[in-house]
Parts: C-alpha cells; structure tokens; sequence
C-alpha cells in the first residue's frame, strides 16, 4: 500500500490519517469554522453489490439484484477524496463477488489517500483473489457469529472451512470479526474470542441484531446480558460496539462533535445515499455528486422513503 497521509476538518479539530499505519492524530486547539469543514463523511460504507453466496436469517441487505458500475464508483471515490473523507467499507451483499473489487481496491490506493476496508462471509475468498487484494487493503471484516454448530446453523456454512480461511484472510491485511448478538450467538462469545484470536483477528465488532421483517431483533434479556459481558470482558481482542442497537454500552467516540452525516454515510447497490445501510431512507445520487446529494438527505425525515424522493 502506498504511503498517503490524508486529513478533513470539522467541528472537532484537523484530523491526519495515514492509511498504511492507521495512525490517527487529532489537532483540536483551535476551532475552524464551520464554512472550512470537510464536506464528506468521515467514513462512506459502499454496497457494491446485492448479491450473496448465503442466506442469513437476520440479513437485512436489500434482496433485488443491484450492483454498482465501476466507472460510477471511480467518480465518486475521486469526489469522496477530494471533499475529505478517510475510508471507505466495501459490503454488499458480499463484497467479494464484485468481479472489480481487486481493481476497485487499486484504483484507491493509486489515485486516492482513501483506506479500504471490506466486509466478508470469506466464503467466497479464493487464494487468487486474496493474493490480487493483498496490500491494497487496510483492515478486512469478517462476518463470525458463533463458533462450530451455532455458527453453522446461522450461516448455512462449515465452521471448519470458514476457520480454514483465516490464514488466507490474515494474508491480505489485519482483521477483525463482526459478531451479531442474539440469543443464539450470545453463549458462544467467550469461545468465540478465543478462537478469532488464536488465528490472528485483532477486534471483535459487537453487532446487537437489528430488527428485520419477520425477526424481532436481539431480545432483552440478551441485551441485558450482553452488557454484563461487555463491561467484565478482560479478552485478547478489541472491543467494539456497532452504534446501531448500542443501547448505552460503553463507547468511545474521540470525535464527540462529528456526528450523523458528518461522520458517516452508506451507498447502497442501487446508488442510494443513506444515513446507513440499514436505513429504508434515503436519497438517489444524481449527476450533481454525493456532496450535492448529502445537502438533500440532511433535512430528510426518517419516515419518509427514498421512492419518493429520487
Ligand atoms: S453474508 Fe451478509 S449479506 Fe450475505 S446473507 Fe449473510 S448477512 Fe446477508
């Protein structure tokens, strides 16, 4: 990966980021004024694509196939760059059956100071594309809910062939596991984070499940649980918590003015701009650019939906 020390300001001071270290630095003793602000997000997560190689029970990916040409997204990438953002997350659906994804990541490390990062099921992840995306990435997510039986029932898959992976995964960049919280996983958790560190993960994201059509969501008692296991975890890995469904876990936010849109923004596979991938909201990306599209969204009210207002 190329050297890039990239910056944006905003309300909480300059920030320098360099995607090949992952060095943050925030100068905050002085204030900039708002008209000097980084236009972009901090953060831009990009659907590439609806398609999936499993079928999980508390999906909430859009299901109607969708993908995002490549000449778009080098448009946008290159107006995220130039507007202040420092990272994009590549999802899906499953980020790996984008045929373009190794020259996507290429283009960015080239022609950008944008970090990359991509969520995975690994599922898909050849020794060949792994080698293609190998140093063209900053940090990998790997979807991990359970271990053994619990993982397999959820996710349709061998829990041996996703363990089996990990060593090609590790080979790309540094990763980390994406747990989703229900009342099945939960159990599981102390097993998990002993088996996601003996093969190299570096963090465990907590992603409490969300309510989807036909799934409640994560129940109380597991939230209640969940939150005693958070705060006596003394584990090997990271701790994270996905600020959806967060519900007063502790987290750290060093960025305590960058908030909503100013942080971050989801792309969906159709060309939706949305607060996040799991907003039903959001607004079409016109020939204006994201930047013009985010003035659109702000004062969008949540109930609204986007068919009406693209
Ligand atoms: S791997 Fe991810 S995108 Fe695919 S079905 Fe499961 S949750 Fe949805």
């Amino acid at each position: 990966m190329k050297y890039a020390l990239n910056y944006r300001s905003g309300p909480d001071g300059l920030h320098l980021y360099d995607r090949k270290s992952g060095t943050n630095i925030l100068l905050d003793e002085f204030e900039i004024s708002s008209e000097n602000w980084s236009p972009a997000p901090r953060q831009v997560s990009i659907a590439l694509t609806n398609a999936c190689n499993l079928q999980c029970p508390f999906c909430y990916a859009p299901k109607q196939l969708a993908e995002l040409s490549y000449v778009q997204l080098q448009t946008w990438l290159d107006e995220l760059n130039t507007n202040g953002c420092l990272g994009i997350g590549f999802g899906g659906g499953e980020p790996t059956l984008y045929k373009n994804l190794p020259l996507l990541c290429d283009y960015i490390n080239n022609h950008t100071k944008l970090a990359v990062t991509f969520t995975t099921n690994a599922h898909n992840l050849s020794v060949s594309l792994a080698d293609q995306l190998k140093g063209r990435v900053a940090y990998v997510r790997v979807s991990m809910d359970g271990v053994g039986e619990t993982y397999e029932i959820l996710r349709g898959k061998s829990f041996a062939s996703l363990c089996s992976r990990f060593e090609r995964i590790r080979s790309i960049a540094a990763f980390g596991i994406n747990y989703v919280v229900n009342s099945q996983t939960f159990p599981d958790l102390d097993e998990a984070v002993m088996v996601a560190a003996d093969h190299g993960a570096t963090e465990l994201l907590l992603l409490p499940e969300l309510p989807t059509p036909g799934r409640e969501g994560i129940d109380p008692v597991s939230v209640s649980n969940l939150k005693e296991w958070v705060y006596s975890y003394s584990g090997p890995l990271r701790l994270s918590v996905s600020e959806a469904g967060a519900d007063k876990l502790p987290t750290c936010d060093p960025l305590v003015k960058e908030k909503g849109l100013r942080s971050y923004a989801h792309i969906d596979a159709s060309g939706i701009l949305k607060r996040s991938s799991f907003d039903s909201v959001g607004v079409k990306i016109g020939d204006g650019g994201i930047i013009k599209t985010l003035s659109k969204l702000r004062p969008i009210p949540v109930e609204v939906g986007y068919e009406n207002l693209a």
